[in-house]
């Protein structure tokens, strides 16, 4: 045991080294991560001690993990099964190479739009495939182009994304599904970010594009760290069929499951335990909650940012706010925000900054971030 100086000793060490910032306070406004929920908490504490790659051992999550999914499928009308993943990158490179184990007969290529995440050229990189990028000066990508991308190129698989890094841009989920059909090719819809937004926000009438499992989609991927309330890290990567499911796994003879599916080994039990804990109390309900609001919350500070006529701000698709000065370089303005301790990330395709509002966002938050921009603009 740990005699009773030396406890107090360890906890005064800890306490020095937390002074991290903290997303309550509201300078945390570029990332996409949120304090989580406390039930979240509770449960992934509660299952810390699991392994969610051994469902034998632990029955108990795999039953978690069935109820997800079953969840999940009827948000996305369709998903027959799923693993757990470390979040967004881990869920592309998966399904990226179970894309091309299905589809061996197709041209070595992904293509993507040019919106695309940085995870898809990671996994192109260690799956080595080409990954061709399709041009899009900033628009969801147009039907026309990805088939005639398609027809140039012969891809395994395409990858697009509903709610883009940079934008929160969302590409035509329904017009890609049509094309990946007719040609025979696997689409993976990345919505790591708008994953728990579209489905709410188009039931609602705020956005026109859906997202679900439009006959041809073979695979969708959903962060929960992000708006999902949960503790790091937490991704779902759903398919379409168990046939691709299969394709990631690999045998393990020495384990008493026998096989391994991911790119991870071990993996945290206690993020399946957080995920369900949420849907089972809450359902739905609160993503659809999260997704209001945070939508709210990014018109709200659209507007509070446009009545400043230095700014060109982009109008929010997603709840993500895009603005730049007309003419300070965005580098530069990031510097002054930064050097007023708030936190954004960029957009460099728009030249430009990037505030994501994230489910911990309040309305005083923006009206104070709105303050430092005027400060920093006299
Ligand atoms: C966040 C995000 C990722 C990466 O997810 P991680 O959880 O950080 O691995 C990938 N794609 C999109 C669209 C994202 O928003």
């Amino acid at each position: 045991m740990l005699d009773k100086k030396f406890w107090e000793a360890i906890l005064e060490l800890l306490k020095k080294y937390n002074n991290t910032p903290h997303h309550k306070d509201g300078k945390i406004l570029g990332s996409m991560t949120t304090t989580p929920h406390p039930l979240a908490v509770y449960a992934y504490l509660m299952f810390i001690h699991t392994n969610a790659s051994d469902p034998v051992i632990f029955k108990e999550i795999e039953n978690m993990m069935n109820e997800i999914i079953y969840e999940l499928a009827k948000l996305y009308r369709g998903g027959e099964s799923g693993i757990l993943t470390s979040g967004g990158t881990e869920s592309n490179i998966v399904a990226i190479l179970a894309a091309k184990k299905v589809f061996s007969n197709k041209s070595n290529t992904v293509i993507a739009p040019d919106t695309v995440h940085v995870s898809v050229d990671k996994a192109c990189d260690i799956i080595g495939c080409k990954l061709v990028k399709i041009p899009t000066n900033g628009n969801p990508v147009d039907a026309s182009t990805l088939e005639e991308y398609i027809r140039k190129y012969n891809p395994f698989a395409i990858v697009i994304t509903a709610g883009t890094t940079e934008r929160g841009l969302i590409d035509p989920v329904k017009d890609a599904s049509e094309l990946a059909n007719e040609y025979n090719v696997y689409l993976h819809v990345d919505a790591a970010y708008g994953g728990l937004l579209i489905p709410f926000l188009h039931r609602h009438g705020i956005i026109r594009e859906d997202l679900r499992f439009y006959d041809g989609v073979s695979s969708i991927s959903v962060d929960f760290h992000k708006n999902g309330l949960t503790p790091i890290p937490s991704g779902i990567l759903l398919f379409n069929n168990k046939r691709c499911m299969e394709k990631i796994c690999y045998n393990a003879e020495y384990t008493l499951y026998g096989k391994y599916c991911g790119l991870l080994g071990t993996r945290p039990g206690g993020s399946v335990a957080s995920i369900w804990v949420l849907l089972k109390h809450y359902g739905l309900d609160l993503y659809e909650k999260i997704a209001l609001k945070t939508y709210n919350i990014a018109t709200y500070a659209y507007h509070k940012l446009a009545e400043l006529e230095e700014l060109k701000v982009f109008k929010p698709i997603l709840p993500i706010v895009v603005f730049k000065h007309k003419y300070i370089n965005y580098i530069e303005l990031l510097r002054e925000i930064l050097n007023k301790g708030y936190f954004l990330y960029k957009s460099p395709s728009l030249e430009a900054l990037r505030i994501v509002i994230m489910p911990h966002v309040e309305k005083s938050h923006i009206d104070d971030f709105v303050n430092a921009i005027r400060e920093i603009m006299q």
